[in-house]
């Protein structure tokens, strides 16, 4: 079940008010891509009239396949701009960020993820020796 990021506005002066803690609500299973962990947040929150602004910083941990070597790594997608503004329904007080710090931080996903950047991918390391273009450049720098 995933959990929700619900902000009570009622208690937030006009100087606004910093929320931590940790929310489980990356909830995707892929084979390639598995969070684990919650979202850790640090958000600043403030209100104007009916509208709740939101910004700060999220972390989520993932389970990764390397696009190059195949291996599972661990990395951390981490959104260092986080903003959202939302409105308040009428008479209500509290706010629902969930879809928004659950968006942000998908959208941190790296296309192509890579275990290191040095990483050669295991396939392609394997290969090279048998590709006969090698073989002919070898043969030239043996004739220098
Ligand atoms: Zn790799």
């Amino acid at each position: 079940m995933c959990e929700k990021l619900v902000i009570d506005t009622a208690r937030i002066d006009e100087k606004g008010e910093t929320f931590e803690g940790e929310v489980d609500c990356v909830d995707i299973d892929e084979t390639y891509v598995k969070p684990f962990g919650g979202v850790r947040y640090r958000l600043y929150v403030q209100v104007f009239g009916k509208e709740v602004l939101a910004k700060g910083h999220l972390e989520q941990d993932f389970d990764l396949v390397c696009s190059r070597c195949g291996k599972d790594f661990d990395t951390t997608v981490k959104v260092d701009d986080f903003l959202a503004s939302l409105e308040l329904g009428d008479g209500g007080t509290e706010v629902d960020l969930t879809d928004e710090v659950r968006q942000s931080v998908l959208l941190e996903l790296p296309a192509y993820p890579v275990c290191d950047e040095a990483c050669e991918g295991l396939a392609e390391a394997a290969e090279e020796p048998q590709d006969e273009r090698w073989n002919a450049l070898d043969a030239l720098k043996d004739v220098r």
